[in-house]
């Protein structure tokens, strides 16, 4: 055992040995890491979260930090890896952040004693261990998925879905974030009839085109947002980042954003029921494409699809709205709507964006524990409720806090 004394001076000697030579000086530094975490006790380490209001924070106890501050996961990701998003964004301005991030599939086992609580947090009591995730993508389900095109004016919905057996994008290598470009790509020329498009590498496109793109809201922002660079997913960009999308522009899939996929189904107006049938046709194709190449996704039947941010899992889904809200969103009551219908609200920009005027990015807010199906049928209900509250406030009607859509508390 060395003395806190030795041990100080044992890092100080290794230090002078690093400023000696430039070979010495990864060789010491790599050393002096490992010395100093054993040097420490995790008490030492415990990241100050006393500002913080995402579910990590609430969630990470000193205990809890102590028993996986030293594990690792097979491919080297650490919990201080998982968290420093987190730690080093507080809160988010608009919405309610997570405050972590998986580095591959296996970071929610390894640290399962922190990705638990934070799901069941997240995920509206969800229990990760002893509850079995549904999917559903017959879209033939859906009822009353057409909105009043005089307030709705655009209608998406979207998933993630990532690789198994490559780093997800916190953690991958250049050369695993471009064998998923690889392996998406070829599988994506399969596609056919109306779904069949090109693959438009970020390293391809001018500065003006991918503006365009982004502000058509066909692509996804550039990697400014602090949730993200904190998270390591900024690392080389623009590499082997790109959007897919079909001739129409309907069907998109984003390559190595904050998943290594985001599949897209999305149009002008309030079709969602179309939105969503491209949505669940189109993805069971890139599924069968994948796999036939010998790929599969991450799933398993507690989690369902595994993607980077716990606020994914499951069926990674959000289908949303821009819809126009003048007086509602006025209403002091309109918060509290949406947290009891599950809804979330965005700009129109995207989660880092404040609304503009009177229009609203809604979306469900949950994904895990209910079936894609569930999960659309509540927006759209939801949706539908906002808009009869905004057509009762125009006439000068009274409106009602609806009772909260109760899913796995009590
Ligand atoms: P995501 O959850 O898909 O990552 P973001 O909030 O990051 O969503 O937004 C990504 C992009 O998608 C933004 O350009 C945003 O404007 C666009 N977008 C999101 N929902 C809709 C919608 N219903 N209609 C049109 N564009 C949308
Ligand atoms: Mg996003």
């Amino acid at each position: 055992m060395i003395s806190g004394r030795t041990a100080g001076l044992l890092l100080a000697s290794l230090g002078a040995g690093a400023a000696a030579t430039g070979y010495l000086m990864s060789d010491s530094a790599a050393i002096s890491a490992e010395a100093r975490k054993k040097l420490y006790p995790p008490s030492a380490d415990f990241p100050d979260l006393r500002k913080h209001n995402n579910c990590m924070a609430g969630a990470l106890t000193p205990g809890i930090y102590a028993t996986l501050r030293d594990r690792t996961t097979p491919n080297n990701w650490t919990l201080d890896q998982c968290i420093q998003t987190g730690v080093d964004n507080p809160g988010h301005p608009f919405i309610k952040t997570v405050g972590m991030v998986a580095g591959d599939e296996e970071s929610y086992e390894v640290f399962a004693e922190i990705f638990d609580p934070v799901i069941k947090d997240r995920h509206n009591g969800y229990d990760p261990r002893t509850m079995k995730h549904p999917t559903d993508l017959d879209a033939s389900k859906l009822t009353s998925g057409i909105f009043d095109e005089k307030y709705v004016l655009s209608s998406r919905v979207r998933t993630g879905r990532s690789i198994r057996g490559l780093s997800l994008p916190p953690a991958c290598s250049r050369a695993e974030r471009r064998e998923v470009e690889r392996v998406v790509v070829q599988a994506l020329a399969g596609l056919k009839g109306d779904l069949s498009g090109c693959y438009y590498s970020l390293t391809d496109l001018t500065e003006q085109e991918q503006q365009r793109l982004i502000d058509d809201h066909f692509l996804f922002d550039k990697p400014v947002s602090p949730l993200l660079t904190c998270a390591f997913m900024a690392r080389d960009w623009p590499d082997a980042r790109g959007i897919w999308h079909n001739n129409d522009k309907t069907f998109l899939i984003w390559v190595n954003e904050e998943d290594h996929t985001r599949v897209i189904s999305m149009e002008k107006g309030g079709n969602m029921k179309r939105v969503f049938e491209r949505f669940c046709k189109g993805l069971k194709q890139v599924e069968h494409l994948i796999q036939e190449r010998g790929w599969e996704f991450m799933w398993n039947e507690r989690l369902g699809y595994v993607l980077t941010c716990p606020s994914n899992l499951g069926t990674g889904l959000r289908a949303g709205v821009h819809v126009r809200l003048p007086k509602l969103s006025q209403d002091a009551r309109f918060s509290k709507i949406l947290d009891n219908l599950r809804l979330q609200k965005r700009g129109t920009g995207g989660v880092d964006t404040a609304a503009v005027g009177d229009t609203f990015d809604i979306s469900n807010n949950d994904r895990l524990g209910k079936s894609e199906v569930e999960l659309v049928q509540m927006v759209v209900d939801g949706v539908n409720y906002l808009i009869e509250c905004e057509k009762k406030l125009e006439k000068g009607q009274d409106i009602k806090i609806p009772s909260p859509v109760t899913q796995f508390r009590k």
